[in-house]
This record gives C-alpha cells, sequence and structure tokens, in this order.
C-alpha cells in the first residue's frame, strides 16, 4: 500500500505545475479579461487530473495497454468536451461550433467508454477462464492433472450413491521411465510422457478422464465400468501402446492396477487399491495389468495384457 502510495507521489507535483501553467495561461493571455489567478489554476486542475489519473492507471496495468489506451482516448475526448468554455475564452470561436463540437467530443467520448467497458469485460473473462484451464491441467502433457482427478473421483462417489461395480479406477505405470530418461536424455522423457498422454486420451471413452497423476504415472477413471469393461479398456490401451507408438521414440510398454468400486470405500481407499495392484503388475514382470479384486479379499487377478 505504501509502495502504491509512493509510486505515485509525482502525482501532486504534476498537478500543481499543470495548474501553475494554466493560472499563468489565462491571467497573461490577452483574450482573456479579468480572470481571477485561483480560478485559472482550479480549471487547469479540472481540466489535467483525470488525464492525470487516466496515466496512472495505464502505469498500473501496463499487461492490458491497449484497454486502457481506449480509456485514455474516452478521457480525452471527455476532457475536450468539459474544455470547450475554456477554448471559448482562450480564441474567438463562433458559439456554435463550440456546442457542435463539445456534442461531438461527447459522444465519442462515451463510445470509446463503452468499448472500453466492453474490452475489459472481456479480457477478465477470457483471463477467468485461461486461468481456470491451468488449474486443472498438467503443464506438460496438456492432459488433465491430478486435482482435477481427485475433484471427479469424489464427484463420482456422490453420483454412484453407495452402488458398487459402477466405475472403475486404472492406475498406469510407465515401466522403466527412468532409465528412456538416462538413455536418451530428459527432452526424450518429456516427449515419451507427451505422447503416452495422447495415447491415452484418444484412446478412451469420452465419459473417461485421462489424468496424468505425477511423475510418470497416469490415472483414468472409467465410468460405468465394472471388471470386464475395464479388463477390455486396459487390453485396449495396451494394444495402443503396443501398435500405435510414435516412430522414432524409444520402445515403451506400461504397467496397469485396476480398482473397480466396491460402493462403500473413499477415493483414497479405491486408489490405494489400484496402487497395491499396479505394485504386484510391477513386480510380476510389468507390462501388464493387474486387478484387486475387493470381492476375494483383495486377492489379486492378473489379466495377460498380450492377449486378446
Ligand atoms: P518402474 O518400471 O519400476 O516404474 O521404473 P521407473 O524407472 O519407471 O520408475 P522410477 O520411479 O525409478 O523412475 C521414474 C522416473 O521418472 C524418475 C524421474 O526422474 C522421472 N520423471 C518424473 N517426472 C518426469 C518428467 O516430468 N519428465 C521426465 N523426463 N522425467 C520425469
Ligand atoms: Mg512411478
Ligand atoms: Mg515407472
Amino acid at each position: 500500500m505504501l509502495n502504491a502510495v509512493t509510486k505515485y507521489l509525482w502525482v501532486l507535483p504534476s498537478l500543481l505545475v499543470s495548474a501553475l501553467i494554466t493560472g499563468v495561461i489565462f491571467v497573461t493571455s490577452p483574450m482573456v479579461d479579468d480572470v481571477h489567478f485561483a480560478n485559472a489554476m482550479l480549471e487547469g486542475l479540472l481540466v489535467l487530473m483525470p488525464l492525470i489519473g487516466t496515466f496512472v492507471v495505464i502505469n498500473a496495468r501496463q499487461r492490458i495497454p491497449h484497454i486502457y489506451g481506449l480509456a485514455m482516448i474516452s478521457f480525452a475526448f471527455l476532457l475536450l468536451s468539459m474544455s470547450m468554455d475554456t477554448l471559448d475564452e482562450l480564441v474567438e470561436v463562433e458559439y456554435v461550433y463550440t456546442l457542435w463540437f463539445e456534442g461531438v467530443a461527447q459522444i465519442l467520448g462515451f463510445v470509446f467508454l463503452l468499448l472500453t467497458f466492453y474490452k475489459a469485460t472481456k479480457h477478465t473473462t477470457r483471463e477467468a477462464r485461461n486461468l481456470g484451464r491451468l488449474a486443472i491441467t498438467d503443464e506438460l502433457t496438456e492432459i488433465f492433472n491430478r486435482r482435477y482427478l481427485l475433484t471427479h473421483l469424489n464427484q463420482e462417489i456422490r453420483n454412484v450413491g453407495g452402488c458398487a461395480q459402477e466405475f472403475a479406477v486404472v492406475l498406469i505405470d510407465l515401466d522403466h521411465f527412468k532409465k528412456i530418461n538416462d538413455t536418451y536424455g530428459h527432452d526424450v522423457g518429456d516427449q515419451v510422457l507427451r505422447s503416452y498422454a495422447a495415447l491415452l486420451t484418444a484412446g478412451i471413452r469420452k465419459s473417461d478422464i485421462a489424468a496424468r497423476y505425477g511423475g510418470e504415472e497416469f490415472v483414468v477413471l472409467a465410468r460405468h465400468t465394472g471388471q470386464r469393461g475395464a479388463a477390455t479398456l486396459c487390453e485396449h490401451l495396451q494394444a495402443r501402446t503396443r501398435e500405435q507408438w510414435p516412430e522414432g521414440l524409444p520402445p515403451l510398454t506400461a504397467s496397469m492396477g485396476v480398482a473397480i468400486y466396491d460402493g462403500r470405500e473413499s477415493a483414497e481407499a479405491v486408489l490405494s487399491r489400484a496402487d497395491k495392484a499396479l505394485y504386484r503388475a510391477k513386480h510380476e514382470g510389468r507390462d501388464r495389468v493387474v486387478f484387486a479384486d475387493r470381492a476375494a479379499g483383495d486377492v489379486i487377478r492378473r489379466v495377460d495384457a498380450t492377449a486378446s
């Protein structure tokens, strides 16, 4: 706050100087009779205050100069219309002309003011939308992030209202990813993450959500999906990775742990079951899909990823 005040301290001497200059112009002008110096100074203040105010605002809002440029044009026209009286006193202009100019300047001033509001509103809306998108997007892969996934997982739990087998959570971890980074470099590693994310989003249904859960881990939330549907989905995703992996990128496999919602558990619990299944998939040799099976006391069943 203090910073902002000291930043704009220059406004005070500027106003004083502008008032003094206007006062001197008025008093020395041969066309102005009988004007009091103080009145002339006041006139100068009134004319220049909004102008300086506009400059202050522009200075504060350098990020959107075009909008504040519009605001300044609007102020300039409004000031012009306000200062017609002054012009009258300084130069001999026929009254009808000053009246005409005043009207035109006023209309233009208001048109630019409306344009300013319109542009500013549009800018704010766009900014809010961008921020909203950023908040739910993973920067590297441009798919949804962990926050979005967790929000929708909790929402889905509320939606299914205690019914089991209504959705599946697939936790995916890329195999030996560290080796890809070590062998080909971090940039190639990033490219692999982006390509896998693209493959994933293209391989799921519209109603499903694919998100980057962390480093080289992804989650798919598959709605209206039980054991059989989830197996089909995972096999489909594994097949896509085998068959549609971009040429030129290092070969890649992924392990998957799947948990089908049991109707009672929390988001953390269903994710934790998927994580345990994923751990088993890694342990059993990677490049495979393992199901956490609540009904059998979380005995893990393996689905062969290469089976079709
Ligand atoms: P595993 O098959 O057991 O999953 O082995 P892994 O090498 O995939 O697993 P590990 O957890 O040992 O290594 C994961 C690596 O992912 C380590 C980390 O540097 C890398 N990583 C995490 N985030 C990024 C990223 O944004 N870009 C890149 N290039 N690498 C990342
Ligand atoms: Mg990992
Ligand atoms: Mg890994």
